[in-house]
C-alpha cells in the first residue's frame, strides 16, 4: 500500500521524537494545521511515542486550592483575577490539617502527586511556612507522593526553603507565547515567569510548567509556547484549555474544538516525548466525549476538581481510563524514563523522613 505524503509526515515526526529530536517550527505548524479527517492518524503517531516513554501508565494528579480569588493580578483567563465578577467562592488560607486530610482522600483515591496552589503575585514568608507545614502533614501519612507546589513569582530562598521542606515540584505555567503575553496579562511579564521557573529548578525543585489554549492565539503562538517551554527543559508540563468563565475578559469565548485540543496535545508529545504530558483544565468541556482519545498522547491527568470548577466524579475518569486500556500508575512506579528520572533525584532524607538531613 502507498504511504501517503501524510504518512510520511507522520512516520518522520515519530522517528524524531523516539530519538529525542525537536521538530521544526514548520513541522509543528503542519500538525497543528492537519485536517479534522486526519486527526485519528495524527493521535496513532503521537501515540506511539507516548507508549515508548509511559507505556499505558496514566499518572493522576490532585489540585488543592489552598487560597481562592481575591488575586491582585490580572490574568484574564483567570477566575481568580483582579477585578473578576465569576461567583467562584472566595476564602483565604485553608489550614494545613484541612489540605492535608483533601490531600490524603485524593492519594487513597489514585492520585500520585498533590498540588498545592494559592492565589496571589506570589509568597510571603509566612505564605511558605504555611504551606511547608502542610507538606510535613501530608507526608505525615504519605511519604511517597510528590508535593508540588504553585504559588506564583518566588524571592530569593523560597524555593530553597520548599525544597527544604519536602517539595518535589514547582508549578509555573508560561501560559502563552512571548508575544501574546501582553494581551492577557498586564501586571506580570512572560520573563517574570520564565525566571521564577529557572529559580525553582536552581533550588532542586522539578520543573512544572505549561500553557492554557483557546484564549485567541495563533498557530504560531502555540508553536511558539511550546518550544518557551521546551527550552525551559520542565519535567512535566500542563496543557490547559480554557474555562471561558464569565466575569472575566474571555468569558464566553469558545474557539476550540476536540479535534483542535488533539491536535495541540499531539504536538506537545512531539515536542515533549519523554516529559511528563498532563491533560489539565477544559478537558471535560472542550474535548467532551473524545476524552478517552487524549489518554493516547497525555501520560498524566488531574483528578477531581479544578481550583474554582468542578472536574467530573472521579469515578468516571477511573473507569474512562480503565475503559481505554490505561492503568493508573502507582506510587512505587517512576513516571519519567530512566534516562530523564536521573536529572532529578526525589529526596529520601532530612524533613519529614528520620534520615538526616544532607548538609
Ligand atoms: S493566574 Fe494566578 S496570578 Fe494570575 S490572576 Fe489567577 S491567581 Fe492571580
Amino acid at each position: 500500500m502507498a504511504l501517503t505524503a501524510l504518512d510520511e509526515f507522520l512516520e518522520s515526526l515519530t522517528t524524531k521524537a523516539l530519538t529525542g529530536e525537536v521538530p521544526a517550527r514548520e513541522e509543528m505548524s503542519a500538525v497543528l494545521a492537519t485536517a479534522d479527517e486526519d486527526v485519528l492518524d495524527v493521535v496513532a503517531a503521537a501515540s506511539r511515542v507516548r507508549r515508548n516513554f509511559f507505556g499505558m501508565r496514566v499518572k493522576l494528579n490532585y489540585l488543592v486550592n489552598m487560597k481562592s480569588g481575591l488575586c491582585p493580578e490580572d490574568c484574564s483567563y483567570c477566575s481568580q483575577r483582579l477585578g473578576s465578577d465569576a461567583e467562584i467562592m472566595k476564602y483565604s488560607w485553608i489550614s494545613s490539617e484541612e489540605a492535608a486530610s483533601n490531600a490524603e482522600r485524593a492519594i487513597a483515591a489514585g492520585a500520585k502527586r498533590v498540588c498545592l496552589v494559592a492565589s496571589g503575585r506570589g509568597p510571603s514568608e509566612r505564605d511558605i511556612d504555611r504551606v511547608t507545614h502542610t507538606i510535613s502533614a501530608i507526608k505525615d501519612t504519605a511519604p511517597e507522593v510528590e508535593v508540588c507546589v504553585c504559588l506564583g513569582l518566588l524571592k530569593p530562598g523560597q524555593a530553597e526553603r520548599l525544597f527544604d521542606s519536602g517539595a518535589h515540584a514547582y508549578n509555573h505555567n508560561l501560559n502563552t507565547s512571548a508575544a501574546n503575553y501582553r494581551q492577557i496579562c498586564s501586571t506580570h511579564t512572560f520573563d517574570d515567569r520564565v525566571a521564577t521557573v529557572g529559580v525553582a529548578q536552581r533550588a532542586g525543585l522539578s520543573p512544572c510548567s505549561g500553557a492554557i489554549f483557546g484564549m485567541g492565539e495563533t498557530d504560531d503562538d502555540v508553536v511558539e509556547v511550546a518550544l518557551a517551554l521546551r527550552n525551559l527543559d520542565p519535567d512535566s508540563v500542563p496543557v490547559n484549555f480554557l474555562i471561558p468563565f464569565e466575569g472575566t475578559p474571555l468569558g464566553g469565548r469558545w474557539d476550540l474544538t476536540p479535534q483542535r485540543c488533539l491536535r495541540i496535545l499531539a504536538m506537545f508529545r512531539f515536542v515533549f516525548p519523554d516529559v511528563e504530558v498532563r491533560l489539565a483544565a477544559g478537558r471535560e468541556i472542550h474535548l467532551r466525549g473524545l476524552q478517552p482519545l487524549a489518554l493516547h498522547l497525555v501520560n498524566s491527568m488531574f483528578l477531581g476538581d479544578y481550583l474554582t470548577s468542578e472536574g467530573r466524579p472521579g469515578d468516571e475518569d477511573r473507569a474512562m481510563i480503565a475503559d481505554a486500556g490505561f492503568v493508573i500508575e502507582g506510587a512505587a512506579e517512576q513516571t519519567l524514563p530512566q534516562h530523564r528520572h536521573d536529572l532529578v533525584t526525589i529526596r529520601r532524607r532530612g524533613a519529614g523522613t528520620d534520615q538526616p538531613a544532607n548538609t
